[in-house]
Protein backbone atom coordinates (compact mmCIF):
# COMPACT_ATOMS: atom_id res chain seq x y z
CA UNK A 1 0.00 0.00 0.00
CA UNK A 2 1.57 3.27 -0.81
CA UNK A 3 1.26 6.50 1.14
CA UNK A 4 -2.02 6.61 2.60
CA UNK A 5 -3.50 9.92 3.37
CA UNK A 6 -6.01 10.04 6.61
CA UNK A 7 -8.40 13.58 6.47
CA UNK A 8 -8.46 15.14 10.45
CA UNK A 9 -9.58 18.29 12.30
CA UNK A 10 -7.98 20.15 14.94
CA UNK A 11 -10.24 19.19 18.08
CA UNK A 12 -8.07 21.28 20.48
CA UNK A 13 -4.22 22.37 21.68
CA UNK A 14 -2.54 22.39 24.39
CA UNK A 15 1.01 23.70 24.37
CA UNK A 16 2.36 21.45 22.01
CA UNK A 17 -0.16 18.68 22.40
CA UNK A 18 -2.65 18.95 19.47
CA UNK A 19 -5.31 16.22 19.79
CA UNK A 20 -7.12 15.82 16.64
CA UNK A 21 -10.61 13.53 15.11
CA UNK A 22 -9.96 11.56 12.31
CA UNK A 23 -12.47 10.85 9.63
CA UNK A 24 -11.64 7.52 8.63
CA UNK A 25 -10.40 6.18 11.94
CA UNK A 26 -10.88 1.84 11.57
CA UNK A 27 -8.35 2.26 8.48
CA UNK A 28 -5.73 4.24 10.44
CA UNK A 29 -6.35 1.71 12.78
CA UNK A 30 -5.36 -1.33 11.11
CA UNK A 31 -1.84 1.00 10.88
CA UNK A 32 -1.34 1.67 14.28
CA UNK A 33 -1.62 -2.44 14.76
CA UNK A 34 0.97 -3.08 12.32
CA UNK A 35 3.27 -0.94 14.46
CA UNK A 36 2.92 2.44 12.39
CA UNK A 37 2.83 5.40 14.74
CA UNK A 38 4.98 8.05 13.29
CA UNK A 39 2.62 10.06 10.76
CA UNK A 40 3.52 13.25 8.89
CA UNK A 41 0.98 16.63 9.54
CA UNK A 42 0.44 18.33 5.98
CA UNK A 43 -1.72 21.48 5.54
CA UNK A 44 -5.13 19.70 3.85
CA UNK A 45 -5.27 20.29 -0.01
CA UNK A 46 -9.26 19.76 -0.61
CA UNK A 47 -9.05 18.98 -3.99
CA UNK A 48 -6.45 16.06 -3.22
CA UNK A 49 -7.12 12.18 -4.14
CA UNK A 50 -9.00 10.69 -0.90
CA UNK A 51 -7.99 8.12 0.93
CA UNK A 52 -10.69 6.02 -0.27
CA UNK A 53 -10.18 6.54 -3.82
CA UNK A 54 -6.71 5.71 -3.51
CA UNK A 55 -7.83 2.48 -1.89
CA UNK A 56 -10.46 1.55 -4.22
CA UNK A 57 -8.06 2.17 -7.75
CA UNK A 58 -5.36 0.01 -5.75
CA UNK A 59 -8.18 -2.42 -5.11
CA UNK A 60 -9.50 -2.07 -8.54
CA UNK A 61 -5.44 -2.93 -10.27
CA UNK A 62 -5.18 -5.80 -7.75
CA UNK A 63 -8.53 -7.26 -8.91
CA UNK A 64 -7.58 -6.83 -13.04
CA UNK A 65 -4.31 -8.41 -11.95
CA UNK A 66 -5.39 -11.13 -10.36
CA UNK A 67 -7.61 -11.94 -13.36
CA UNK A 68 -4.76 -11.12 -16.07
CA UNK A 69 -2.53 -13.82 -13.17
CA UNK A 70 0.32 -11.34 -11.84
CA UNK A 71 1.35 -13.06 -8.55
CA UNK A 72 4.67 -10.75 -7.70
CA UNK A 73 4.47 -7.39 -6.89
CA UNK A 74 6.53 -5.75 -9.74
CA UNK A 75 3.81 -7.30 -11.89
CA UNK A 76 1.54 -5.90 -10.15
CA UNK A 77 3.58 -2.54 -10.42
CA UNK A 78 4.06 -3.01 -13.82
CA UNK A 79 0.51 -3.04 -14.17
CA UNK A 80 -0.35 -0.19 -12.29
CA UNK A 81 2.13 1.90 -14.55
CA UNK A 82 0.68 0.22 -17.87
CA UNK A 83 -3.20 0.86 -16.72
CA UNK A 84 -2.31 4.19 -16.19
CA UNK A 85 -0.81 5.19 -19.65
CA UNK A 86 -3.17 3.52 -21.14
CA UNK A 87 -5.71 5.71 -19.26
CA UNK A 88 -3.94 8.91 -20.32
CA UNK A 89 -3.63 8.33 -23.61
CA UNK A 90 -7.51 7.47 -24.19
CA UNK A 91 -8.29 10.26 -21.61
CA UNK A 92 -6.01 13.13 -22.44
CA UNK A 93 -4.76 13.49 -18.97
CA UNK A 94 -0.71 13.96 -18.35
CA UNK A 95 0.89 11.31 -16.35
CA UNK A 96 -0.15 11.20 -12.74
CA UNK A 97 0.57 9.47 -9.20
CA UNK A 98 -2.04 7.95 -7.35
CA UNK A 99 -0.50 9.65 -4.02
CA UNK A 100 -1.15 13.30 -4.81
CA UNK A 101 -3.28 13.77 -8.33
CA UNK A 102 -6.37 15.48 -7.79
CA UNK A 103 -9.69 13.94 -6.78
CA UNK A 104 -11.39 14.32 -9.96
CA UNK A 105 -8.35 13.10 -11.78
CA UNK A 106 -8.67 10.23 -9.55
CA UNK A 107 -12.50 10.15 -10.19
CA UNK A 108 -12.37 9.39 -13.97
CA UNK A 109 -9.47 6.59 -13.53
CA UNK A 110 -11.61 4.78 -11.40
CA UNK A 111 -14.71 5.46 -13.85
CA UNK A 112 -12.51 4.25 -16.55
CA UNK A 113 -10.92 1.05 -14.62
CA UNK A 114 -14.73 0.13 -13.34
CA UNK A 115 -15.54 0.15 -17.45
CA UNK A 116 -12.84 -1.45 -18.30
CA UNK A 117 -13.63 -4.68 -15.64
CA UNK A 118 -17.48 -4.82 -16.84
CA UNK A 119 -16.22 -4.55 -20.49
CA UNK A 120 -13.83 -7.42 -20.29
CA UNK A 121 -15.75 -9.43 -17.87
CA UNK A 122 -13.23 -9.10 -14.65
CA UNK A 123 -15.08 -9.50 -11.58
CA UNK A 124 -13.91 -6.90 -9.14
CA UNK A 125 -14.94 -5.88 -5.67
CA UNK A 126 -18.08 -3.40 -5.81
CA UNK A 127 -16.99 -2.30 -1.87
CA UNK A 128 -16.74 1.45 -1.95
CA UNK A 129 -18.36 1.92 -5.30
CA UNK A 130 -21.06 4.07 -4.18
CA UNK A 131 -18.33 6.99 -3.31
CA UNK A 132 -15.83 6.50 -6.24
CA UNK A 133 -17.98 5.95 -9.13
CA UNK A 134 -21.21 7.37 -10.56
CA UNK A 135 -24.24 5.18 -9.03
CA UNK A 136 -26.63 5.39 -12.24
CA UNK A 137 -23.96 4.56 -14.73
CA UNK A 138 -23.33 1.38 -11.97
CA UNK A 139 -26.98 0.31 -12.32
CA UNK A 140 -27.17 0.58 -16.13
CA UNK A 141 -23.47 -1.15 -16.64
CA UNK A 142 -25.11 -4.21 -14.29
CA UNK A 143 -28.03 -4.08 -16.45
CA UNK A 144 -26.19 -4.62 -19.64
CA UNK A 145 -23.45 -6.85 -18.19
CA UNK A 146 -25.99 -9.18 -16.04
CA UNK A 147 -24.37 -8.10 -13.10
CA UNK A 148 -25.75 -7.90 -9.19
CA UNK A 149 -25.99 -4.12 -8.81
CA UNK A 150 -25.00 -4.60 -4.98
CA UNK A 151 -22.27 -7.53 -4.43
CA UNK A 152 -21.06 -7.61 -8.24
CA UNK A 153 -21.81 -11.53 -8.96
CA UNK A 154 -22.70 -13.28 -12.13
CA UNK A 155 -24.99 -16.22 -11.16
CA UNK A 156 -28.60 -16.27 -11.30
CA UNK A 157 -29.20 -12.60 -12.10
CA UNK A 158 -33.03 -11.38 -11.97
CA UNK A 159 -34.20 -8.23 -13.60
CA UNK A 160 -35.85 -6.49 -10.53
CA UNK A 161 -38.97 -4.18 -11.01
CA UNK A 162 -38.28 -1.65 -8.44
CA UNK A 163 -41.92 0.22 -8.59
CA UNK A 164 -44.11 -3.03 -8.92
CA UNK A 165 -45.28 -4.20 -5.91
CA UNK A 166 -44.96 -8.26 -4.94
CA UNK A 167 -42.68 -9.91 -6.77
CA UNK A 168 -43.86 -13.61 -8.80
CA UNK A 169 -43.26 -13.82 -12.50
CA UNK A 170 -46.61 -12.56 -13.88
CA UNK A 171 -47.55 -11.06 -16.94
CA UNK A 172 -47.17 -7.58 -15.98
CA UNK A 173 -43.98 -8.05 -14.35
CA UNK A 174 -42.43 -9.58 -17.59
CA UNK A 175 -43.23 -6.08 -19.36
CA UNK A 176 -39.84 -4.24 -18.29
CA UNK A 177 -41.30 -0.62 -19.98
CA UNK A 178 -41.39 2.05 -18.34
CA UNK A 179 -40.08 0.41 -14.71
CA UNK A 180 -37.05 1.36 -12.82
CA UNK A 181 -34.91 -1.83 -13.66
CA UNK A 182 -32.21 -3.19 -11.90
CA UNK A 183 -30.00 -6.56 -12.12
CA UNK A 184 -29.82 -8.38 -8.49
CA UNK A 185 -28.80 -12.02 -7.67
CA UNK A 186 -31.22 -13.90 -6.02
CA UNK A 187 -29.66 -13.02 -2.47
CA UNK A 188 -30.12 -9.11 -3.02
CA UNK A 189 -33.49 -9.84 -5.27
CA UNK A 190 -34.91 -11.24 -2.00
CA UNK A 191 -33.60 -8.94 0.70
CA UNK A 192 -35.04 -6.28 -2.16
CA UNK A 193 -38.51 -7.77 -1.46
CA UNK A 194 -37.94 -8.57 2.51
CA UNK A 195 -37.04 -4.62 3.13
CA UNK A 196 -39.18 -2.95 0.46
CA UNK A 197 -37.60 -0.41 -1.98
CA UNK A 198 -36.91 2.47 1.39
CA UNK A 199 -34.96 0.90 3.09
CA UNK A 200 -33.18 -1.25 0.21
CA UNK A 201 -32.25 2.75 -1.16
CA UNK A 202 -31.28 3.70 2.74
CA UNK A 203 -28.35 0.46 2.60
CA UNK A 204 -27.04 0.55 -0.63
CA UNK A 205 -27.80 4.15 -2.30
CA UNK A 206 -28.77 3.08 -5.60
CA UNK A 207 -32.30 3.22 -7.55
CA UNK A 208 -33.25 1.37 -10.96
CA UNK A 209 -33.26 2.86 -13.90
CA UNK A 210 -35.28 3.08 -16.91
CA UNK A 211 -34.03 1.43 -20.43
CA UNK A 212 -35.31 2.54 -23.52
CA UNK A 213 -37.63 0.24 -25.77
CA UNK A 214 -34.38 -0.51 -28.29
CA UNK A 215 -31.95 -0.89 -25.23
CA UNK A 216 -34.48 -3.47 -23.70
CA UNK A 217 -34.60 -5.50 -27.36
CA UNK A 218 -30.39 -4.97 -27.41
CA UNK A 219 -30.14 -6.35 -24.18
CA UNK A 220 -32.10 -9.23 -24.66
CA UNK A 221 -34.46 -8.51 -21.84
CA UNK A 222 -37.57 -8.23 -24.05
CA UNK A 223 -38.09 -8.93 -27.85
CA UNK A 224 -39.96 -6.75 -30.34
CA UNK A 225 -42.55 -9.13 -30.40
CA UNK A 226 -43.35 -9.02 -26.62
CA UNK A 227 -44.01 -5.35 -26.87
CA UNK A 228 -46.17 -5.60 -29.90
CA UNK A 229 -48.08 -8.11 -27.39
CA UNK A 230 -48.37 -6.13 -24.52
CA UNK A 231 -49.42 -3.06 -26.61
CA UNK A 232 -52.22 -5.14 -28.45
CA UNK A 233 -52.89 -6.74 -24.74
CA UNK A 234 -53.37 -3.30 -23.32
CA UNK A 235 -55.48 -2.25 -26.26
CA UNK A 236 -58.01 -4.57 -25.78
CA UNK A 237 -58.21 -3.83 -22.20
CA UNK A 238 -58.25 -0.23 -22.96
CA UNK A 239 -61.24 -1.26 -25.09
CA UNK A 240 -63.24 -3.34 -22.99
CA UNK A 241 -62.98 -0.99 -20.11
CA UNK A 242 -64.11 2.06 -22.13
CA UNK A 243 -67.21 -0.51 -23.36
CA UNK A 244 -68.05 -0.82 -19.87
CA UNK A 245 -67.97 2.49 -19.24
CA UNK A 246 -70.32 3.17 -22.32
ZN1 LIG B 1 -26.03 -9.70 -5.01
Amino acid sequence: MENERYEGHVVSIKKDLVTFRIDEIDSMIKLLKKGRVHFDLTEHEPEQITGIQRRKAYAMIHDIGMAQGCEQSYEFQKLKVDLKDSFCRKSGYGSFSLSNCSKYVATDFISWLVELCFFKGIPFQFKDLVNTFDTERQVFLCLVHKRCTVCGQTNNIQINHEDTVGMGNDRKHLNHRNHRLEALCSYHHLEFHRLGSKSFFDKYHFHGTKLRDEQLIALKLMSQKQMQEFDEEYEREKLARRNIDE
